[in-house]
């Protein structure tokens, strides 16, 4: 068998062309264009080239993309205090904000996450964000895992009453995704089972699922054997390993032997990668929807 290859670029590009018409409108109505802050601390190579791919998006659908730039020797009290003051409109108004993660080991991401206002959260990791989703109301979903849930929903992969396993128990990727896929309703309603590097046995618990989410960082962790024949498969990893002294991508599926066995695999670079981002541009079009409602209410 051979997979279809679940293409996350091309889904990206149908939700930016679908986006900008309403990015415009919302523009007309408010007089500006919605505006992402993105706050990205030192200088770890992998981050800035996300934060660039991310205000790249944003710009390409009208959502204007600022970079606050911080030095890596910062402290916990001078982020959380910049934080609140983006979120309070002091360096212009701030419809989404966004801290790229990861913070260097000597702060506490934590305390930072909890300065972003929950309504300008437009990465889901506040969390009363977090609560909701819990409760099945949410308001802003970590944008990974709304990414995951939404190339399931394209696809026309059926969840309700699927055994979906997720290797992964992260607070960004995994239990978000957990919570997501056995919520009730379209691209819900699975049997989810969480794995994580305490789980014994993977392969039997990974062999069970009809819908195998990888969201580890290791690479080729997944391999063929630990695929159900038929099974659908996303690849949330991404490692950059060396290769005969060239760099590349690659995520936590062996894809090439594990596309022999599975229906459909996500690939990586090209998969979940830009879905995430588009969710990133959705999130933050609701969030300067939402401030626009809010204050008209408030008039
Ligand atoms: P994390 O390090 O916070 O969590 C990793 C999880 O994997 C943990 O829950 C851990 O228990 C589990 N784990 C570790 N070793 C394991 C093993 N041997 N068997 C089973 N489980 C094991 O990572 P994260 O932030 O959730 O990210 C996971 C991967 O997804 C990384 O490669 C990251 O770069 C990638 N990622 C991709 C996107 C995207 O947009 N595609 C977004 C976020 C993260």
């Amino acid at each position: 068998m051979t997979a279809q290859r679940l293409d996350g670029r091309k889904l990206a590009k149908t939700i930016e062309n679908d986006l900008a018409p309403k990015v415009a409108a919302l523009t007309r109505e408010i007089g500006r264009p919605p505006r992402l802050v993105v706050v990205l601390v030192g200088d770890v190579a992998a981050s800035a080239s996300y934060v660039k791919s991310k205000a790249a998006a944003a710009k390409r659908v009208g959502i204007t993309a600022d970079v606050f730039s911080i030095q890596e020797s910062t402290t916990t009290a001078e982020l959380v205090s910049t934080v609140e003051a983006i979120g309070r409109d002091e360096h212009g108004p701030a419809d989404g904000i966004l801290v790229q993660l990861p913070l260097p080991d000597h702060v506490d991401a934590r305390a930072v996450l909890d300065a972003v206002p929950p309504d300008r959260d437009v990465d889901g990791f506040h969390p009363v964000n977090a609560g909701l989703l819990s409760q099945g109301r949410p308001h802003f979903i970590p944008c990974t895992a709304a990414g995951v849930q939404k190339m399931l929903l394209d696809a026309g992969v059926k969840t309700r009453g699927k055994h979906a396993v997720i290797v992964g128990r992260s607070d960004i990727v995994g239990k978000p995704l957990a919570l997501l896929l056995a919520s009730r309703g379209p691209g819900g309603d699975a049997t989810v089972s969480v794995c994580h590097s305490h789980t014994s046995n993977l392969k039997e618990v990974t062999q069970q699922a009809d819908i195998l989410i990888a969201a580890v960082g290791i690479p080729q962790l997944i391999t063929a054997d630990m695929v159900k024949p038929g099974a659908v498969v996303i690849d949330v990893g991404i490692n950059r390993i060396s290769d005969g002294g060239t760099s590349r991508l690659v995520g936590d599926v062996d894809y090439d032997p594990v596309a022999d066995v599975a229906e459909a695999v996500s690939p990586v670079p090209g998969g979940v990668g830009p879905l995430t981002v588009a969710m990133l541009l959705e999130n933050t079009f609701s969030a300067a929807k939402e401030r626009k409602k809010r204050s008209f209410m408030a008039e």
